[in-house]
């Protein structure tokens, strides 16, 4: 017999958003708690006559109370259900990734139906993230799953990500399942290959939400000069030196990711190419005084708002260095820029971009739109899942 999972009662018609399967529950929609759940805890969300709405985990110590896994009455959160959710993410992947390509997202959290999770698969490798109190719970379990479901040579857990504080955790980092793996793991992503290292690198080691955009930026490169600000270990610029570019500069303020950088162009029979090491904000400036000038120039910086309350200084930000770069394009060059943060959506940045047009004199013109590659896809309830996007920019 299974015990009775404590109650969350919501406030008087704070149904609403469960009633559009949006799977968080607010602090503010919480009348009371009848039972004693703790941190974690499974838990059954009801409205305020009783009425069974959802079931989910429960997190006191987190601005969002409950994650809800379940709209079924009577459904269990057991190894069953765990699996079949499972089972349901990677198989949609099987739609959404083709050609050479062994690194891409399995689970994307709120958006494939379990809250909290990240699975992410390196070639023969699988890279766990747990970002919530309520996953952490879960995760041991998942990973022994996933040994079975995948026959992976080992899952590491990489929960060290920026947002776990405000669910009241802190990193956690080791290996999972199976083998300890080595530094550096080779992937294929549309036929090119790089070095991960999911031990140390960004994230879960790779921007695998970048993938389709690599592409699609890469075929404006042929002939050109192109400038990759915020390189990472040289996504862009390898694509950029498939497609035929002239000259690829990178730039970033870490030098480890530079050196991976310049070892990912080797790795695919190219030239390292040109290392700038510094800060994007100063180097920019550094390149216009210097009578620079580019074909194409990446900018896709980190997260720069963490929050609603830091979009202000964020937009600033972003115009900062849209400008610098507009500045140094030649008359018909490309400006591929994104953004990562949530909290600016597509329709802030297109103004922010817009300004920065404006205050530099150059004439934009929005050739495509950039968004996450479909191994993130957004269910549509829960916008929140999407954060990535860009503009790719005629600049005359
Ligand atoms: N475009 C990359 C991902 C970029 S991630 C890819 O496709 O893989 C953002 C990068 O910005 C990181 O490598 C980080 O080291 C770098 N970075 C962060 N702040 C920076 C700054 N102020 N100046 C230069 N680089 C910075």
């Amino acid at each position: 017999m299974m015990a009775e999972l404590s109650r969350i009662v919501l406030a008087k018609g704070r149904e609403k958003a469960l009633m559009n399967r949006h799977p968080w529950i607010y602090s503010g929609a919480v009348a009371r708690v009848i039972g004693d759940a703790v941190p974690g805890d499974m838990v059954d969300v009801v409205d305020a006559g009783g009425a069974w709405w959802a079931r989910g985990y429960y997190n006191p110590n987190s601005k969002i109370r409950v994650r809800v896994l379940t709209w079924e009455q009577g459904q269990a959160i057991d190894r069953a259900f765990l699996r079949q959710q499972l089972a349901a993410s990677i198989a949609r992947r099987e739609r959404m990734v083709s050609g050479d390509t062994n690194a891409y997202r399995l689970v994307y959290a709120e958006s494939d139906g379990l809250p909290g999770l990240i699975v992410d698969r390196y070639a023969d490798w699988v890279v766990l993230q747990s970002l919530t109190m309520g996953m952490d719970g879960l995760k041991q379990e998942i990973a022994e799953m996933l040994m079975e479901m995948l026959s992976p040579r080992g899952i590491y857990e990489r929960s060290d990500a920026d947002i776990r504080p405000q669910e009241g955790l802190g990193p956690v980092v080791g290996v999972l399942a199976g083998e300890i793996p080595p530094e550096r793991i080779e992937v294929h992503e549309n036929g090119l290959r790089f070095y991960v290292d999911i031990l140390n690198g960004h994230k879960t080691g790779f921007y695998l939400d970048q993938r389709m955009s690599r592409e699609t930026v890469g075929s404006y490169c042929a002939g050109g000069d192109v400038l990759n600000v915020f390189a990472y270990t040289g996504g862009f610029s390898v694509y950029a030196a498939r497609a035929g570019a002239a000259h690829i500069s990178h730039l970033d303020s870490s030098a480890n990711a530079l050196d991976l950088a310049a070892e990912n162009m080797v790795l695919n029979g190219f030239e390292p190419g040109e290392r700038l090491e510094g800060d994007a904000f100063k180097l920019l400036r550094t390149l216009r005084d210097q009578n620079k000038r580019y074909d194409v120039v990446v900018l896709d910086p980190p997260k720069f708002a963490f929050s609603k309350a830091q979009v202000q200084s964020a937009t600033r930000g972003y115009k900062d260095i849209n400008m610098s770069a507009m500045h140094l394009l030649k008359p018909g060059g490309i400006l591929a820029t994104f953004s990562c943060s949530g909290a600016v959506d597509a329709l802030l940045f297109q103004k922010v971009v817009f300004g920065a047009g404006i205050d530099s004199g150059r004439e934009l013109r929005v050739l495509q739109e950039l968004r996450q590659g479909p191994d993130h896809p957004v269910f549509l309830p829960f916008p929140q899942g999407a954060y990535l996007k860009g503009l790719l920019c005629l600049v005359e």
